[in-house]
């Protein structure tokens, strides 16, 4: 554990350092989960964007982009469930007076409980070399069969007393495994009680007419209440989709997971629209092309695994989470939820509007039912720079600190570096500099050793650093160095845009989807 923890401080320390994440309004001592984008974070952030953007919506003729208001009227919460239903069961520390998610507390027991199968999986391959067969293990080992069926009851009673609001039940739960409080270890609990999750604000100038509003929750329902707009403007054919991407605002109760749980975080969201009776295969399909998207970036497909939900939310019929291995274990990155047409059928009763779709192929009218895909881009952002920064031991016995960014992602692809600071080399490389930002996002850095420099860029996540040095100025050739390989070749500067282009190019990368 504390292992992790160093792992996860190290993060944090490295996404300050080097300019991506700052903590929000910091010289006040900061405000609590709540995070600003410094000048690698916001470029970080953009490419992941996109990189979603694209494969969401412009590489699919089915699927439209959005982007709805964060402010929406009042009723919307109502009709979506959110006022009276999105809440999460809170539980206090009597002697630490330290509030916690009781749910969480108990899905961590089971997170330890992995942790032990994972360690019995290590110590066996260790022992069984080549011929250990961890499938095998799995299903055969009694001491990791025992933990798995613990864990997958506690999981089962959690979710079925959740789901009857049968708060007592969890909190008995919580006793019964003996959960202490993870900063004092205290086991004085209160009662489990639900808190609602909204942010509230108010509309207009004078106290008596001003409406009371929420921040949005989740993206989703602004493409709800424009779901016939946009199929009638678009002329839409279902099965379609619409995407966006864009703020959201949560009061958790909990937040102290640096990136991965804010009050105010973006979300990239797509609904899907389709016939009802088909959700079952659609769900599977998004399963299964989401994951695809995750591992076309290249951080090892041992990193995630679904995980299917024991309990549903108010609107679903069924739901899995993509979860990543982060510092502090495997952990939700994405929803894919089969909402079925519970928004669309609550807004037509809150609105009295109609949202049906007429299908020419049957000759009906109906609601949709609706697929979801929802990431958070700060857990994607969390899940990158996490997987990405390594420590690496070197042949000549030092160590270098690398974030190893999927070049497709980095926010600098290139930094040009004149090898000294005279003798015309600047010049030159000022000029390679002008010639590739009209392609790329890259650098200049003309300052300390060129050894020092390539540590800084290794740091700083940029795939390639270029080296102007005296040859140049008589063969018009510049050294790249790769940053993952440390390899470094002699180049002519005319091939440098298509050497970076095929490695940091969009197209190769999501060709792998
Ligand atoms: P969790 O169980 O971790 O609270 P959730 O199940 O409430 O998440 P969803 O409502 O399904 O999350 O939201 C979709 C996605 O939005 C999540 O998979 C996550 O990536 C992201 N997300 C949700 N809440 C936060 C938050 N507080 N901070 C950052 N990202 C978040």
């Amino acid at each position: 554990m504390a292992n992790q923890d160093d792992q996860f401080k190290k993060v944090v320390s490295h996404a300050k350092e080097y300019g991506y994440v700052f903590q929000s309004s910091e010289i006040y001592d900061g405000l609590s989960a709540v995070y600003d984008y410094a000048q690698n974070g916001v470029e970080l952030k953009k490419n992941i964007r996109e990189y979603w953007w694209k494969a969401m919506v412009q590489m699919n003729e089915n699927i439209v982009g959005l982007d709805a208001a964060i402010f929406m009227h009042p009723t919307v919460w109502k009709a979506s469930g959110h006022v009276d239903a999105f809440s999460d069961p809170l539980i206090d520390n009597k002697d630490s007076k330290k509030r916690y998610r009781a749910d969480v507390l108990i899905e961590d027991y089971v997170g330890k409980l992995d942790t032990k199968i994972e360690k019995e999986v290590a110590k066996a391959a260790k022992r069984f070399g080549e011929s250990f067969n961890k499938e095998e293990f799995l299903a055969t080992n009694d001491r990791v069969v025992g933990y798995k069926e613990k864990g997958d009851a506690i999981l089962k009673r959690m979710g079925q007393s959740l789901e009857k609001e049968d708060l007592a039940d969890v909190k008995l739960l919580i006793e019964e495994l003996e959960i202490g409080c993870p900063l004092s270890g205290s086991k004085n609990w209160t009662d489990v009680k639900q808190f609602n999750l909204m942010f509230g604000t108010k509309l207009g100038a004078s106290a008596d007419t001003a409406m009371d509003l929420y921040l949005r929750p989740e993206t989703a329902q602004g493409i709800f209440v424009n779901f016939s707009n946009v199929q009638k403007t678009g002329r839409m054919k279902i099965p379609f989709g619409i995407a966006q991407t864009g703020k959201a605002f949560r009061n958790e109760i909990v937040a102290r997971q640096f990136i991965f749980r804010m009050r105010e975080f973006e979300q990239m969201e797509m609904q899907f629209f389709v016939r009802p009776g088909t959700q079952k295969e659609w769900y599977e399909q998004w399963k299964e092309t989401r994951l695809k998207w995750h591992l076309s970036l290249g951080m090892g497909k041992d990193n995630y695994r679904f995980h299917d939900h024991d309990k549903l939310a108010h609107y679903a019929d069924a739901a899995a989470d993509i979860e990543f291995k982060f510092p502090f274990g495997f952990k939700e990155l994405e929803g894919i939820h089969s909402r079925t047409d519970f928004d669309l059928k609550a807004h037509e009763e809150h609105s009295g509007k109609k949202l049906q779709y007429f299908d020419p192929e049957i000759n009906e009218h109906y609601v949709p039912y609706v697929v979801e895909t929802s990431i958070g881009l700060d857990r994607m952002f969390l899940a990158v720079f996490s997987n990405s920064l390594q420590e690496e031991e070197l042949e000549n016995g030092s160590t270098r600190t690398v974030l190893k960014l999927p070049s497709v992602l980095a926010p600098t692809k290139a930094a040009i570096l004149p090898l000294v600071k005279k003798d015309g080399l600047p010049e030159v490389a000022r000029k390679i500099v002008e010639d590739l930002k009209w392609d790329f996002n890259v650098a200049y850095d003309e300052k300390d050793a060129v050894g020092r420099r390539y540590r800084r860029q290794d740091a700083a996540g940029t795939p390639f650093c270029i080296t102007v040095d005296h040859d140049t100025l008589n063969d018009d050739s510049v050294t790249i160095r790769y940053r993952d390989t440390m390899e470094q070749k002699r180049v002519k500067i005319s091939d440098l845009k298509s050497i970076i282009k095929e490695d940091v190019d969009i197209r190769n990368w999501l060709m792998k989807m």
